[in-house]
């Protein structure tokens, strides 16, 4: 089959695929309670996608049709020669936008290189401003390392830098206000994300599940809110201040289930193809790649099995939480952590 340019990823339920999620490593060097267990096994070096491949994967899925590219992980900033990689994908034609999720420890160093290398946007996870809690859900980190990133990604040129925020009752939802200060201060947008139950983390998750309605309802007494219409293109439901950029986002994937209009599909960085975050099934993609070297045809091969991979996709994800009337110890729906699929 010759590979078209003008190929569609469309899946079994007529949703059209536009968008990669990358995970170009499952290392990190934090090791956040709502993503990792304490104790961590990574993936042998070898098992992991190298560089070439995953530059073979996106090109693939940009010729079919997909236009915007997240780089993730694990921490994508602790990946050796990732600049090469970024370069070689933000010159892929066809693709309109490449951005990057990031913890941000490594990002004062690496902003600059980012902007250069074409990333068009930065998403910096930021769940606390105070460095004692950080160093606790982190359970490694140093906050003044990312808050000296996100001011290195303020002037290095991104189109916009973003914050992202995992609720936890009763540990941070005290801070949700100054963290919504802090990205106005900085002219940064800010999204609050319900956790989600992936992976056997350690946390109680359902007694710290906070929804983005409860959130909402607690900004709203410190900000005057104004609901707005605009979408980047993802789940995100977003508010406005009064005169201000920043826009305020949630991403409620438990509360308001979004997966009808679900764009995106995530590789692993062990090259397994997820159609849906929210379920097991995966399609790896390795065999393909290292029984077959680079080329026309083997790249038509990885485009079928892509193309072929849309039939597995589900309606949508299943997580919920044990309610308070069935308190059942939780067990996590995917077995995988989040640095595995990289969010
Ligand atoms: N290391 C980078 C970072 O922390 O931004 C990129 C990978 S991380 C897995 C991507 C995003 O997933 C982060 O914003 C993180 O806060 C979020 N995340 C991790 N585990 C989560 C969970 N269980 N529920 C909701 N969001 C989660
Ligand atoms: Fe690492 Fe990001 Fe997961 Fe935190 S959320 S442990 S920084 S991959």
């Amino acid at each position: 089959m010759p590979i078209s340019s003008s190929s569609h990823l469309i899946d079994r339920h007529g949703r059209r695929v536009s968008y990669l999620r990358l995970s170009v490593t499952d290392r990190c060097d934090f090791r956040c309670t709502y993503c990792m267990g304490e104790k961590m096994n990574f993936l042998p070096r070898e098992e992991v996608l190298s560089l070439e491949e995953c530059l073979r994967i996106a090109r693939v899925f940009v010729r079919l049709g997909v236009s915007k590219i997240r780089i993730t992980g694990g921490e994508p900033l602790v990946r050796r020669n990732l600049s090469w990689l970024l370069r070689e994908i933000a010159a892929l034609p066809g693709l309109s936008e490449l951005v990057l999720t990031t913890n941000g420890s490594q990002l004062e160093r690496f902003a600059q290189s980012l902007v250069e290398a074409g990333v068009k946007r930065v998403n910096v996870s930021l769940d606390t401003l105070k460095p004692e809690r950080f160093r606790e859900i982190t359970r490694i980190g140093e906050i003044g390392q990312v808050l000296d990133g996100i001011a290195a990604a303020r002037v290095a040129g991104f189109r916009r830098v973003k914050l992202n925020t995992v609720m936890m009752r009763g540990v941070n939802d005290d801070e949700f206000a100054a963290l919504v200060h802090y990205a106005l201060y900085h002219d940064l947008d800010i999204t609050f994300i319900e956790e989600m139950p992936l992976g056997e983390t350690g946390r109680d998750r359902p007694g710290s599940y906070m929804s983005g309605e409860e959130a909402l309802a607690l900004l709203g007494r410190d900000f005057p809110l104004i609901p707005s219409s605009e979408t980047s293109g993802g789940p995100a439901r977003y508010w406005r201040l009064p005169g201000a950029n920043t826009r305020i986002g949630f991403i409620s994937p438990l509360s308001h289930n979004f997966c009808e209009t679900c764009n995106r599909v995530r590789v692993t960085a062990r090259g397994e193809l997820h159609p849906c975050l929210g379920q097991n099934e995966a399609l790896p993609l390795m065999p393909l790649l290292r029984a077959h070297p680079e080329g026309e045809e083997s790249d038509t091969l990885l485009l079928q099995a892509i193309t072929e991979s849309m039939g597995l996709r589900p309606k949508g994800h299943e997580f919920s939480y044990a309610s308070p009337e069935t308190p059942a110890p939780e067990k996590p729906q995917v077995l995988r952590f989040m640095s595995m699929t990289g969010g």
